[in-house]
């Protein structure tokens, strides 16, 4: 009989170097520009904080858009590389398939959308609370935003090197502008557009709105603790947790009611199906494909991306993949790429067709639930700790 496996969440250095740094990046879209003769635009869509590029990558003619964005924190790398392989085939392919992408859909990819973060390999931005109050004064008095980070988290130190989680920064109200009274604010509560990478894919957003009217999809890939199983078989690692729920229900909350209405959480579920979907449908080639599940739905997230861009009335997909690089590293690299990649292929190509249409949302309803984490420190899990510290702060709320 095998030994039960062990799994820790314990920050530790190791390898990263297989991994697409922003030096790269560069290159690596310029080469996809080139091959693809044109079909592949890159340009710079913003800066980041310390004044890095953040590219997009446009390809297609479509009138159905897709927004792919990756590495809002830097320490979850795999989907970059995911998007960077997505990219190259829909540029260069002329099968059947690539060719319906083409043309039915614009694909809109920002891969690396925090690079601060991710040449720190960290993730927070790099970042200081004086740098927020000298763009935005009226803040002066302020407490800073709850998510600046000014002690160790993840084993990387944010004493000497502050910074903030791009990933509640959000706003669903695409020009809201910072307001003192909304500080420090919280992880149930909205953000405030205050860090250049939060910015720089906001005004992309936006301008995708004017042009297409809306942006019928948005992919957003994260990575989760390492250690979580497989409900039914504590020896079966989560290769990845989806999901499409990130808000309770926008018409009982009076902060967001406004929003009831473009708010889609039908259409969510449908392309989380289709990611699901695909991913089973490989699992017979791989069997870690298939170990796919639900990320808690018990949330109220409206300062993440997928949270704020969701109330626009997008269709809105988490990847959470397994295992943070403080953790992992780069080991299982291909394998987890390969996962990401098979379920954003899932859902372009259920876009693409029109099959998302007929996919059935309570499909997703039945897609288990994760497991339990087995590692050790659970603790190093940020996101599991802000969400425990969510469902505490609501529940606190309610009582
Ligand atoms: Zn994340």
């Amino acid at each position: 009989m095998a030994a039960a496996p062990t799994c820790s969440d314990q920050p530790r250095d190791l390898p990263i170097n297989e991994f697409t740094d922003h030096e790269e990046l560069r290159d690596e879209l310029a080469r996809i520009e080139r091959v693809s003769e044109g079909r592949v635009e890159v340009e710079v869509a913003g800066r980041s904080n310390q004044g890095r590029e953040i590219w997009t990558a446009r390809v297609g003619e479509g009138d159905k858009v897709v927004l792919l964005t990756s590495e809002i924190h830097g320490n979850e790398k795999v989907g970059t590389e995911a998007v960077l392989d997505l990219l190259d085939w829909v540029g260069t392919s002329d099968t059947r398939k690539a060719r319906q992408w083409r043309s039915e859909l614009t694909i809109v990819a920002v891969p690396k959308m925090n690079p601060d973060a991710a040449e720190l390999d960290r993730r927070g931005n790099d970042m200081t609370w004086d740098q927020v109050t000298a763009r935005f004064p009226q803040l002066r008095g302020s407490e800073p935003a709850w998510n600046y980070y000014t002690r160790e988290i993840q084993g990387d130190d944010y004493a000497s090197r502050p910074g903030f989680d791009v990933n509640r920064d959000y706003n669903p109200d695409l020009s809201y502008f910072p307001q003192p009274e909304d500080f420090p604010g919280s992880s149930a509560e909205t953000g405030w557009f205050i860090t250049p990478e939060a910015q720089t894919v906001r005004d992309l957003y936006r301008g995708l709105q004017a042009e297409f009217g809306e942006v019928d999809t948005y992919v957003d890939l994260h990575h989760q603790g390492a250690c979580y199983v497989m409900p039914d078989d504590p020896d079966e690692f989560v290769t990845m947790s989806i999901s499409g729920k990130f808000i309770d229900d926008p018409a009982s909350d009076p902060e967001l009611e406004e929003y009831a209405d473009t708010y889609d959480l039908e259409y969510s579920k449908q392309l989380n199906v289709a990611a699901w979907n695909a991913l089973q449908g490989k699992a017979n080639q791989r069997p870690v494909f298939g170990n796919i599940t639900l990320y808690p739905q018990d949330t109220n997230l409206p300062g993440t991306a997928l949270g704020a861009f969701g109330l626009n009335g997008s269709g809105t997909v988490l990847f959470e993949i397994r295992g943070q690089t403080q953790t992992l590293g780069q080991q299982y690299r291909a394998v987890l790429t390969r996962t990401a990649y098979i379920g954003l292929d899932g859902i372009l190509s259920s876009v693409a067709s029109g099959r998302v249409e007929q996919l059935d949302p309570a499909v997703y309803d039945a897609i288990p639930e994760r497991g339990p984490s087995i590692g050790s420190a659970e603790e190093a899990d940020e996101d599991a700790r802000v969400l425990r510290q969510a469902a505490r702060e609501r529940t606190a709320s309610a009582g």
